[in-house]
């Protein structure tokens, strides 16, 4: 047996088991953070590639070149110092003693430890029914997967025959659309357990407007039924598939059979090595690791798909990401040249996707399901069509309700607290920002394929999740939103979107409750609704309220409910003297013209005043002759003027809305 030579150097060696995405993630990352050279890495990835993005393996279809999926290029590999990074391909590791804090492979290769990061993946599950010796039947996993599958379709006998995908999931959908693209391949069809493909990303009305767009381009989806068993034929001596039957008793003939059922986590070498699986505690699959990914073995650690934290195991990119962050962080950082930082533990990781599948765009962001796990009510529900309110229901529709006449329209629903354990499960265990009742807010277009739906806070104040098919435009900002939510709560803050101390409530809220309960002025505004009733307001809330007043109201400024300089008038000393003040102590008298009209004899008036006092004129942006320049002393007298003149003052001296630029054309 070929032993290792450990470094003589004095660095640890860290060993990586598995060459996959998460592995890569972890050794790119912990070369960058180990500044102070204390670490050698060995890896050995059973596939005899690089590590390659396999997020986009379809795309391996097109150009069926794997270095074109290359996470890194060869030469990075043959750059690496051997004694920071070494890298060996197409060798397994067989075996862990974890005693002995060694490692075997199948070429007959023993390594030492100081710590061992399993990052084995995960493998497509197969039915019982399933013998995977039968020519014909397929996963959709890796680049070999993709080879057999090429190779087979090419046959003669095979060739033009029809193609099977069992699973209408992510890898389901983009299984199918990888057959379907191939020339060799003839008629695809997906069979789905569910009604709906997507379902754990999409609700059944997402899922529906999916299930519309791939039908379109020609893929058959056989909904709520599933395989019982293979149907096959001897040949040579090989048993050959032929088709599947149905739970519903019928047969779907096909030559290819592509399962993508889901995945289980590749668990056997941490087994088998005495490392603590679910399994052991009735808990499906997964490799066992606490908060700081460490397994039950010392110094032995589980990242990526094959780890299983709190119970849950991830079947997406993101998790694995953050899991190498956080081991390459808690190994290199937490003892550097400055000092050390505290060792990052693993948090609820943000399972939000944007995915292009069969030509279709769904991204699901935050806690998508958080209003399938509310008990639905009657109350509340409310369809907005042309701005009116009319009732509306956002029920899941079933098969046969499916409408494509239904005209796209936003809707909003009211659900209430969460119900009992019968309700629907956390999706991947993803935690809800918030456990209260929530509104959601959903959009349809049949004839478009879009569907929106975003899901709230009861209040309204926060954003929880959401899907989207068919138009994922707003992914990024909306995601924003939630995330930053979640790390305000994360760092123990509480997000607030007070207007300010005096309003216990948003700008918009407090536009509606003005609005709602007519509210004229700043002092019943603070009657009825400030935080203290008494309360003058402040720089933030005052040209709010301004704002708010000049938007819904319109009042004369000269009103003496808005002019009267009490201490709580809402008013300024712009307000008040009716200008502005400018650095140098002078005002500027803007007087109102409506859209920019204006007549001849109130131009030459401007002007006389403009000439009487002194004043510099300007046209502004906003369609109004700007007078600078005056003294205060002689505001009252200008004012007259310009009052005497059919003139009035806007609402140019707050901070407050105070023009609408027009362009008329006769
Ligand atoms: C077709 C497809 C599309 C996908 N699309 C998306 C997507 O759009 N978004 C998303 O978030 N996720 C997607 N995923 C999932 C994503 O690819 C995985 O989450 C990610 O690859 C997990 O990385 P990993 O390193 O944990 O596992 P893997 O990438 O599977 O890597 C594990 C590696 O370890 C090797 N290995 C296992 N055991 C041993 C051993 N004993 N010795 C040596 N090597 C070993 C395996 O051969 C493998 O190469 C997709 C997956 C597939 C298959």
């Amino acid at each position: 047996m070929e032993q290792d030579v450990p470094p003589s150097d004095g660095r640890k060696t860290v060993f990586v088991v598995g060459l996959g995405m998460v592995g890569i993630a972890f050794i790119e990352k912990l070369l960058n953070l180990d500044t102070m050279g204390r670490y050698r890495i060995v890896t050995c990835g059973e596939e005899v590639h690089f590590a390659y993005n396999r997020v986009a393996l379809t795309d391996y279809f097109q150009h069926r070149n794997v270095e074109k999926l290359y996470l890194n290029e060869p030469e990075w590999y043959a750059q690496q110092d051997p004694s920071r990074f070494v890298c060996h391909t197409g060798e397994a590791v067989v075996s862990i003693d974890v005693k002995a804090h060694t490692v075997t492979t199948d070429k007959d290769r023993m390594i030492h430890y100081d710590y061992c990061v399993l990052a084995t993946g995960s493998e497509a599950t197969l039915p019982d029914y399933v013998d995977r010796n039968v020519k014909g039947v397929f996963v959709y996993r890796n680049i070999s997967d993709l080879n057999n599958m090429l190779e087979y379709s090419n046959r003669d006998s095979v060739r033009g025959t029809p193609a099977t995908v069992i699973g209408g999931g992510l890898l389901g959908l983009e299984a199918a659309k990888a057959l379907y693209d191939l020339e060799t391949a003839g008629d695809v069809t997906i069979i789905h357990r569910q009604t709906f493909p997507l379902s754990r990303q999409l609700d059944a009305a997402g899922g529906e407007i999916v299930l519309r767009r791939i039908e379109a381009i020609g893929v058959r989806v056989i909904g709520n039924v599933s395989p019982r068993a293979l149907v096959t034929r001897m040949e040579d001596g090989s048993q050959v598939l032929e088709g599947l039957e149905l739970s519903d008793g019928s047969t779907a003939p096909c030559s290819i059979a592509v399962f993508s059922i889901g995945i289980k986590p590749r668990e056997e070498l941490a087994k088998a090595a005495g490392i603590r699986c679910e399994g052991e505690v009735g808990r499906g699959t997964g490799i066992i690791v606490d908060d700081f990914l460490k397994t039950s073995a010392e110094d032995v650690f589980a990242i990526g798909e094959c780890a299983s934290w709190k119970g849950k195991t991830y079947g997406l990119i993101a998790p694995g990401i953050e899991m190498a962050d956080i081991l390459s962080f808690n190994l290199a950082q937490t003892q550097t040249e400055v000092g050390g930082f505290s060792e990052r533990r693993m948090n609820d990781p943000d399972l939000s996707t944007k995915l292009k599948l069969v030509g279709v765009d769904v991204a699901s962001f935050g806690d998508y399901f958080a209003d399938q796990r509310r008990q639905k009510t009657e109350v509340s529900k409310a369809s907005i069509e042309g701005g009116k309110l009319t009732p509306a229901t956002s029920e899941p529709l079933s098969h046969n309700q499916r409408d494509p006449n239904k005209p796209k329209v936003w809707e909003t629903t009211a659900a209430k607290k969460p119900r009992d354990a019968s309700s629907p499960k956390k999706r991947h265990g993803h935690a809800s920002a918030n456990e209260g009742p929530v509104e959601t807010l959903t959009y349809r277009d049949p004839f478009g394929g879009v569907y929106k739906k975003y899901i709230f806070s009861a209040d309204g104040k926060y954003i929880l999740g959401g899907m989207m098919v068919g138009d994922t435009s707003d992914y990024v900002k909306l995601l924003a939103l939630v995330k930053k939510k979640a790390e305000m709560k994360k760092a123990g803050h509480e997000l607030s979107n007070n207007l300010c101390p005096h309003f216990a409530m948003s700008r918009a809220e407090l536009f509606n409750v003005i609005k709602i309960k007519k509210l004229k002025t700043l002092t019943e505004i603070m009657e009825a609704i400030g935080v203290k009733k008494d309360s003058v307001g402040c720089e933030v809330c005052k040209p709010v309220i301004g704002s708010i007043l000049a938007s819904l109201w319109n009042e004369h400024v000269m009103n003496p409910a808005h002019h009267a300089p009490r201490s709580n008038s809402n008013q300024d000393t712009n307000d008040r003297f009716m200008a502005n003040i400018q650095r140098n102590g002078t005002f500027s008298v803007i007087p109102r013209i409506a859209a920019g009209e204006i007549t001849p004899d109130k131009l030459i008036v401007l002007g006389q005043v403009a000439h009487k006092y002194g004043l510099y004129t300007k046209i502004t942006g906003g369609q109004r002759i700007d007078l600078f320049g005056a003294q205060k002393a002689d505001l009252p007298s200008i004012w007259k003027e310009l009052v005497d003149a059919g003139f009035e003052s806007g609402h140019a001296y707050g901070t407050s809305l105070y023009m609408l630029c027009v362009c008329l054309t006769f």
